[in-house]
């Protein structure tokens, strides 16, 4: 029954993808839990946050701060993140990851 064991899940795209990706792969791979999100075939997942890091637009991590401060805030502890953000052109994947885990999220790299 939904509600029930409920687990929130967030994923997170690269901002230059805007325009050219229908992120219909993270979509598919999440409503059929297939790909990266097979393990969670017995539990009940919510989308709770679809977002976009913007480190290369506002020159600054302060977004990603504050997306895990009002995750944590909002019971979201599982973070996904698609290649787009995986294979970062700007090399600050493993800056992103970083502040998540420091707040004790768990990020998963890949969507599908
Ligand atoms: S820092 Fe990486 S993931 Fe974030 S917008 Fe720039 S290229 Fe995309």
């Amino acid at each position: 029954m939904l509600g029930v064991n409920l687990m929130n899940i967030a994923i997170g795209i690269c901002e230059k993808v805007n325009g050219i990706c229908t992120t219909m792969g993270c979509f598919k791979a999440f409503n059929n839990k297939e790909k990266y999100f097979k393990s969670y075939k017995n539990e009940e997942i919510n989308l709770s946050s679809f977002f976009t890091c913007q480190i290369c637009s506002s020159e600054s991590k302060d977004w990603v701060n504050e997306l895990a401060d009002r995750f944590v805030k909002n019971n979201i502890f599982k973070v996904h993140i698609g290649v787009c953000i995986v294979k970062c052109k700007a090399e600050k994947k493993e800056e992103i990851v970083n502040i998540f885990k420091s707040k004790g999220i768990k990020v998963i790299e890949g969507t599908h």
